[in-house]
């Protein structure tokens, strides 16, 4: 299947200076047509103005979101925001919102749900820590995630898996080419045929072609690698042609 470079921006960028990137991104897909679908995950505070700057070249997704469509839940974003402002997606379960923000995979699973009715795709991540995979429980962690955070009624339309193991993301540290497909061979073996498993953490121009060539990888999220758009744009070039 056609592969998906998602990128979060998690909390960077300001006004003028984001929108700049945006500009350079739209630029540089036009100029060099991808292989991949593109997915820019900013701030909830830029999707409006980068989805305006973007001028429909590529979607908008928003970081988390609340369970809730609204309500008195001060400063939380619900899926209908996000929609409203100009989202087709938003990542849930990242490692950082479990970590610092002590989600579990039943309200990773319920934000799921509330991006479906929203009419947004929901990117759900899951990962191993660093004590887990040394323990050999990377599979068993993934399984155990799977089955909390991915609700029933998930569909390749409205439903991405994101695998990140969280002693990659931020770390420059990597898993091995097998490391990466042995996680994904099991997760697809759990979601089936047709649902786009993204692989994410320490993503960057200089590994990218070797990781988006595994089987079952179908695409990254790209966390740091992706706020300059020349570094974004060398990650999506590297996507092979898949149909
Ligand atoms: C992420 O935060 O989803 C991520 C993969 O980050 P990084 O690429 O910086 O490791």
């Amino acid at each position: 299947m056609r592969q998906l470079i998602a990128g979060n921006w998690k909390m960077n960028g300001l006004g003028q200076a984001a929108m700049g990137e945006i500009e350079a991104l739209r630029a540089g897909l036009a100029a060099n047509p991808p292989h991949a679908d593109v997915l820019v995950c900013p701030p909830a505070t830029l999707i409006a103005r980068a989805h305006w700057a973007a001028k429909g070249a590529f979607p908008f997704g928003g970081q988390d979101c609340h369970a809730q469509a609204s309500g008195a839940f001060t400063g939380d974003v619900s899926a209908e925001m996000l929609k409203d402002a100009g989202a087709s997606s938003v990542i849930v379960g990242h490692s950082e919102r479990r970590q610092y923000h002590h989600e579990s995979d039943a309200e990773v699973a319920a934000k799921a749900k509330a991006a479906w009715r929203a009419g947004l795709a929901a990117v759900i991540c899951i990962g191993e820590t660093e004590k887990e995979r040394m323990d050999g429980r990377a599979l068993d962690v993934v399984s155990r995630q799977l089955e909390g955070s991915v609700p029933k009624g998930a569909t390749p339309g409205n439903t991405v898996i994101a695998y990140e193991p969280v002693w990659a993301i931020g770390t420059g540290k990597t898993p091995t080419g097998a490391e990466i497909a042995e996680v994904h061979a099991h997760i697809r073996k759990i979601v089936g045929n047709g649902t786009r498993i993204l692989y994410g953490g320490s993503v960057k121009p200089s590994n990218a072609k070797e990781i988006l060539a595994l089987d079952n990888v179908d695409g990254a999220l790209v966390g740091g690698a992706c706020l300059k758009a020349s570094d974004f744009l060398a990650i999506i070039a590297a996507a092979p042609e898949r149909s």
